[in-house]
């Protein structure tokens, strides 16, 4: 039997798992709300009513591990209880039994970061005075938006376990679907929309989906952005030394390159982008693209003292202080309607883009809602205006440039010159072959 109303309904791509917890009525569970006085020890009311399909779960997870623990593992677990797992770390798999899915996902608290199994009733037992859950709870029952609701909350509560996961190599990835078998969890990358977690092959099939859903538009460099998302292996985010080394030691002395060096936020773009493409050949795009950062910033502060790096840009009221100066930079002129170096135009918002998910990766493991709320604005204004305003000028000059190039064909000598070559190969191959004897 279907449970009636799922919780953190999301895309039909993933048919792999899904939550058993049953979506909009949680609330409805007043003989859960714990007393005044009681402890976590309450929880373990949490696991005695379940849906039919949830029983069914259960008893199977019973037959397969007859121990006291059953109704423990109903229980809120600690993420702390999850580090003892680190041994397996990896990302959390589906548990079978009769060769039947057990339904036993559980999802991380944006809150508290414990793991539940019904992550919805956790919040409205444990978090009810939270501004977001009571959000949720004044949505109707069993409609779209308050199920969408849920799981937006959920994924970023997972996210937000998930960052922790990638950024100490300790714990699980917690996927939107389980996969059936143990797999490493740098194959899991983040969606930028819903900030679920998927395989580095599902992400862009599921982000065709989840951007329409969220009335957004998918970026061409599906990865190259997820993984912007992702902290740095290192406890901390700090500059690697592969950045020092390759990039930032043979960089030219400017003001250019002092501007570089002294925004830690271009510096950790620089680092993570080096990290994603380690060949020696790209060090001097990762430098190229440090330096149109930095050319940013420099003209931002010609025309507002008040910004300081690329992270005072991604504000809304800074917006059109970054138009104009990418305009600057580009040489964008009004009256041609053109500009002297377009691809600058063209290529800075996907940079910028970028800067945008580090900043989120970075205001969700922090819990910065002010820093959340100025990226998220900014993002949706970027996302309206920056095409008309930037990017289509510049595709228009690189059309018109490439129309009005001359199409140069080879001169009758180069050609005589090549079939003379392709002759004399010709009759040093067959010598070889002894053809010609
Ligand atoms: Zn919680
Ligand atoms: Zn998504």
């Amino acid at each position: 039997m279907k449970s009636p109303n799922r919780l953190g309904e999301s895309s039909n791509l993933e048919a792999t798992d899904e939550s058993c917890e049953s979506s909009g009525d949680y609330s409805s569970h007043a003989e859960m709300q714990p007393s005044k006085g009681v402890s976590c020890e309450h929880s373990k009311n949490i696991g005695i009513k379940k849906t039919d399909r949830y029983s069914k779960g259960k008893t199977a997870v019973k037959n397969k591990k007859p121990v006291d623990s059953d109704i423990e593992s109903t229980d809120l677990i600690s993420s702390e209880s999850s580090e003892d797992e680190s041994s397996n770390w990896g990302v959390q798999t589906v548990n079978m039994c009769n060769d039947k899915r057990v339904w036993d996902k559980k999802d991380c608290c944006f809150f508290c970061g414990k793991l539940d199994f019904k992550i919805a009733r956790h919040w409205s037992i444990w978090h009810k005075d939270e501004l977001l859950v009571k959000k949720v709870e004044n949505l109707p029952k069993l409609t779209k938006e308050r199920t969408q609701k849920i799981a937006e909350l959920r994924n970023k509560g997972n996210l937000k376990h998930n960052l922790n996961v990638w950024a100490t190599g300790k714990g699980q990835i917690v996927p939107r679907k389980r996969p059936s078998y143990n797999e490493n969890s740098s194959h899991y990358l983040p969606c930028e929309f819903c900030s679920g977690s998927f395989t580095r092959k599902w992400l862009s099939m599921h982000q065709k989906k989840c951007s329409k859903k969220h009335g957004r538009e998918m970026q061409r460099r599906v990865q190259s952005a997820a993984k912007m998302m992702i902290p740095e292996v290192a406890a901390k985010q700090q500059i690697s030394e592969s950045l020092r080394i390759k990039v930032l030691s043979r960089m030219i002395s400017d003001e250019i390159s002092l501007e570089v060096k002294k925004d830690s936020d271009i510096l950790i773009y620089g680092s993570r982008l080096l990290r994603n493409h380690p060949e020696e050949h790209q060090a001097l795009l990762v430098s190229q693209k440090m330096r149109d950062m930095a050319k940013l910033v420099i003209a931002a502060r010609e025309r507002d003292s008040s910004i300081t790096g690329i992270r005072q840009c991604i504000d809304n009221a800074k917006f059109d202080t970054v138009v104009a100066s990418v305009r600057a930079v580009a040489g964008y002129s009004s009256q041609l309607e053109s500009y002297e170096v377009p691809s600058y135009a063209r290529n800075i918002g996907f940079e910028i883009d970028k800067v945008i998910a580090q900043l989120c990766s970075e205001a969700l493991k922090s819990s910065d809602n002010s820093l959340a709320d100025k990226v998220k604005s900014f993002k949706d204004i970027k996302l309206a205006s920056w095409s008309h305003e930037v990017t289509n000028v510049a595709h228009h000059t690189l059309k018109k440039r490439k129309r009005n190039r001359p199409n140069l064909i080879p001169v009758a000598e180069d050609l005589k010159k090549l079939s003379n070559y392709l002759k004399s190969y010709g009759v040093l191959v067959k010598r070889h072959c002894g053809k010609d004897q």
